[in-house]
């Protein structure tokens, strides 16, 4: 509206200004180096504003040729850039999906077109690592570390390439060095404090955990679980390294933090028998048995009385049972010590009222166990028996020790997966067996070895 009223206003300037010339006529003499010029006045203002404008349209035309160079290069920029970071991205998806040809011929494209782009110095090394140049890869992680804002993606390329080579100690300092970086990284405090468990470097693990917590790095969840095996873990090594005091400190403080936690009750219960203190280790058992019962308790509370016969054994092992009478684990273990004082018909009878419910493979096997113990391999016997076992074929699995992380069962607990290296990933777990595919002793922590691009945010 303003600038319609701008244009009218000069246009009537131009008019008024045209008529004022009209009705002032007059004439014009230029004598200049010989020449004499004569026009009116009008024609002069004319003619000097076709000059003008013919002036300014060569003044733009100009412009524009001169900026040409500039605008194309601007143009040729964008068309790299967005050449160069498609690229990246098809790079980065050859990565994951292990195209060694692919990541590195969308490495060299990405990094011809983006050249200060640290996710091209990136997808060059992990293409690199991809295709077995571990050098090639270093190298290319020093330059990231020497960015101010990619330094982290250094760090942390370096941190794999010595956890896969097994520098445990190189791995320590270069996850100390990101956490400076990333104070908050769940991943990066979680490998920190699993290195240092591996090392044994117990004072600065449990330091790396408090930050954790501290940070909120670790789920309310986790946090607890990590604590209790922890302190586990520490108990187990100062009782190996033969510092009994502090090893049932820890463990008591595992205990009181988690009594469900059976490897805690355990530790603390074969620590406290040590010192043959069985009424302290038959309340710890208690306590633990009335949160979660397991056969690992049973096993200990049918240690607290070795020298009694078997009818004593089996009154011992009852009270177990009344302290959790509807449990399949207290009638499971009520059963077995039946079984051996060849009392058939309590062992049988308990089994059959865990059958009710949600019986296990081992009930079944109990059961088949029972018959063949009470008639001999007769043929009604072994008959009773196959009938047991063939249900036992359809049950439900029993739980066992498995490491979260890699699937494999394990024999007992341990705060370190001994196939994979991560901690506090073994628990009692309904498994299935063939999820441990990884040879013993190659050591693969999906925690530890998390792809770097993919997670690279976080
Ligand atoms: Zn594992």
């Amino acid at each position: 509206m303003i600038r319609s009223l701008w244009f009218a206003l000069r246009v009537a300037l131009v008019i008024v200004a045209a008529i004022w010339v009209m009705d002032h006529p007059g004439d014009v003499v230029v004598t200049w180096q010989g020449y004499i010029i004569e026009t009116s006045v009008a024609a002069l203002i004319a003619g000097m504003a076709t000059l003008m404008l013919v002036a300014t349209f060569l003044y733009d035309f100009w412009r524009g040729v001169k900026g040409m160079p500039v605008f194309f290069s601007r143009w040729l920029k964008a068309a790299r850039q967005k050449k160069g970071y498609r690229a990246l991205m098809r790079g980065l998806v050859s990565v994951s999906a292990g195209d060694v040809r692919a990541a590195e011929r969308f490495a060299r494209r990405a990094d011809a077109n983006l050249s200060d782009e640290p996710l091209a110095l990136l997808l060059t090394a992990q293409a690199a690592r991809l295709a077995g140049n571990e050098e090639k890869a270093r190298l290319c992680y020093l330059d990231l570390l020497g960015q101010p804002h990619a330094a982290f993606l250094g760090v942390r390329g370096l941190l794999s390439q010595a956890l896969a080579e097994d520098k445990l100690r190189i791995a320590v300092r270069l996850a100390r060095q990101a956490i400076k970086l990333e104070p908050r990284s769940r991943w990066m405090l979680n490998t920190l404090f699993q290195l240092e468990v591996r090392a044994g470097d117990w004072d600065k693990a449990e330091a790396t955990l408090r930050t954790a917590l501290r940070n909120g790095a670790l789920l309310p969840h986790e946090a607890d679980r990590s604590q209790v095996a922890f302190f586990v873990a520490r108990s187990q090594a100062m009782e190996a390294d033969g510092r009994h005091r502090e090893a049932l400190d820890l463990a008591t403080r595992a205990h009181d933090l988690r009594a469900d936690f059976v490897p805690a009750a355990t530790q603390l219960a074969r620590l406290l028998l040590a010192d043959g203190s069985v009424r302290a280790t038959m309340r710890v058992v208690e306590r633990s048995w009335k949160l979660s019962p397991h056969p690992d308790l049973a096993a200990i509370w049918i240690g607290l009385k070795p020298d009694v016969n078997e009818l004593e054994r089996v009154n011992w092992i009852g009270k177990l049972l009344a302290l959790q009478p509807q449990s399949v684990e207290a009638r499971l273990a009520f059963a077995r010590v039946a079984l051996s004082a060849r009392l058939w018909g309590e062992a049988r009878a308990k089994m059959l009222a865990a059958v009710e419910g949600e019986a296990s493979v081992r009930v079944f096997q109990l059961l088949a166990d029972i018959e063949l113990a009470e008639h001999g391999h007769t043929a009604q016997a072994l008959e009773a028996a196959g009938k047991w076992l063939s249900r036992a074929a359809d049950a439900p699995r029993d739980p066992v020790w498995a490491c979260s992380a890699c699937g494999a069962p394990q024999s007992s607990w341990n705060a370190v997966c001994p196939l994979c290296g991560a901690f506090g990933g073994i628990d009692w777990r309904v498994t299935d067996a063939r999820q441990a595919s990884i040879n013993p002793g190659e050591t693969h922590n999906p925690a530890l070895m998390e792809p770097l691009v993919i997670t690279a945010a976080s």
